[in-house]
């Protein structure tokens, strides 16, 4: 006997199903539709890249390199067997990627784009990895929708704009009770000190952390303040603030930030423990959390990651991005009651009798080539039980074809909610559906 395997979506991973998807299609084109409206274009990557760059610029430290990403050799027997071309990078370790910000600057180094005029602004959208512990808002593929901009100027109108940006994204995608937070973390000149001298204040009170805080006070203090440890909470408060150590030029950056959010009417909070978990960022941070999400409401984290690009062997360049997550976008749409109703099915063409069959294939085509949803049964069926799958497919009329209208070269459209019934010209038709669907 055949073992009989049932085979399921691997843990962390799951399909997105209508009419779910019609969701996340209109969340994803809105979010074209505003970044475009910013000038920005769409670059799509990879989904695997080299580990090493992954490691260099998201940071060996960190949780998503140290233990989260799904890393594999490229073995050399297979390159041998199909007879690929040998190169050494071929033989090294590649990761599906956890996130997207690192190959956006391993192609804008790659294909020189730093010689195109102006700020390079690019988009984009795609699946995720990371090996976390799966919970509801946190998989292991999960989606993002990106944002950067890369370039030689790094005006707090820059960061404030993408910031704009973002938030009108927000609403018109109808995620809309949000709260945006912002922070500067310093750069190179004001940063090292700071972690320093945190350093030093948490190793005063290490007894008091937990085995997390206490391993991050030597691999990355920073991360400490991140944490969610309730018993933690009244030591971290104590701490010594960035915002209290910053240099000249980072104070002066953040300030003007602030007034370029103020000018466009953005509503921030500023929080001074806003770090990020990844290594690159500088100077401003910031993240958005939304309503209806429970511990995992962080739906858009970013910021600036001035030097980046260089430390991936690019020239001098300045970046600010951010990474919005779809999964959880789309779960607080739908647990505020702000998802939009889907279009669903607008015609069922209910034919009968084999003579009204051609009749009922081209008026589909029409009605479908006007911008309906059409469903036109395969096979023919019994009148009562057409009307009835029409009612369950929630359609919102039914287009009845029999042998009377196909003789009167006629339509009897009906109206499923009500049993509205009217017998219409082709031309008639058309212009009657044209103008309920605009409604
Ligand atoms: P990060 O790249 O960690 O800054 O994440 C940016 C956004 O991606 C977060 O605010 C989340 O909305 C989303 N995100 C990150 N990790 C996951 C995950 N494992 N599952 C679902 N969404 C995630």
């Amino acid at each position: 006997m055949t073992e009989r395997r049932q085979f399921r979506a691997i843990k962390g991973t799951r399909d997105i199903l209508p009419p779910d998807s019609a969701l996340w299609n209109r969340f994803e084109q809105t979010a074209r539709e505003v970044f475009e409206s910013y000038n920005f274009g769409e670059i799509r990557l990879p989904i695997f890249e080299q580990t090493e760059l992954f490691a260099r610029s998201v940071g060996t430290d960190t949780d998503i390199v140290s233990k989260e990403m799904f890393t594999f050799p490229l073995s050399q027997e297979f390159e041998k067997s199909t007879q690929l071309e040998e190169g050494p990078e071929q033989r090294e370790l590649v990761s599906l990627r956890p996130e997207a910000t690192a190959s956006v600057c391993r192609a804008y180094i790659e294909h020189n784009m730093q010689a195109l005029p102006g700020n390079t602004k690019l988009y984009y959208m795609g699946p995720m990895f990371r090996r976390e512990r799966p919970q509801k808002g946190r998989y292991r593929q999960f989606y993002q929708i990106g944002a950067e901009v890369l370039g030689q100027s790094d005006a707090p109108a820059i960061d404030a704009e993408v910031l704009e940006m973002l938030l009108v994204f927000f609403s018109r995608a109808g995620l809309t009770r949000t709260t945006l937070y912002i922070n500067s973390i310093g750069d190179k000149n004001c940063r090292p000190q700071y972690v320093e001298l945190l350093r030093q204040e948490l190793q005063k009170v290490k007894d008091q952390l937990g085995a997390d805080s206490q391993r991050r006070i030597e691999t990355n203090p920073l991360r400490v303040l991140d944490s969610k440890v309730p018993s933690e909470q009244p030591i971290i408060e104590k701490l010594p603030r960035i915002s209290d150590h910053l240099c000249d030029d980072c104070r002066a950056h953040f300030a003007k930030l602030k007034d370029e959010l103020n000018l466009r009417g953005i509503q921030y909070e500023e929080n001074w423990r806003l770090v990020r978990g990844l290594d690159y960022y500088t100077r401003t941070t910031f993240e958005v959390i939304a309503e209806g999400l429970g511990s995992q409401n962080a739906v858009c984290g970013g910021g600036r990651y001035d030097g980046l690009v260089e430390l991936l062997g690019g020239p001098p360049t300045k970046g600010i991005g951010f990474a919005i997550g779809t999964d959880r976008s789309i779960l607080s749409i739908e647990e505020t009651g702000n998802a939009p109703a889907p279009d669903g099915l607008s015609v069922y063409v209910a034919w009968m009798g084999l003579a009204s069959y051609p009749t009922a294939v081209w008026i589909t085509r029409k009605l479908r080539d006007a911008g309906l949803t059409v469903e036109l049964p395969p096979e023919e069926m019994k009148f009562k039980k057409s009307l009835g799958l029409a009612d369950k497919l929630g359609a919102r009329y039914a287009l009845i074809l029999g042998e009377d209208e196909v003789a009167s070269r006629t339509f009897t459209l009906k109206r499923l909610a009500d049993a509205e019934q009217k017998k219409l010209t082709e031309a008639e038709l058309l212009e009657y559906l044209e103008s309920e669907r605009r409604r």
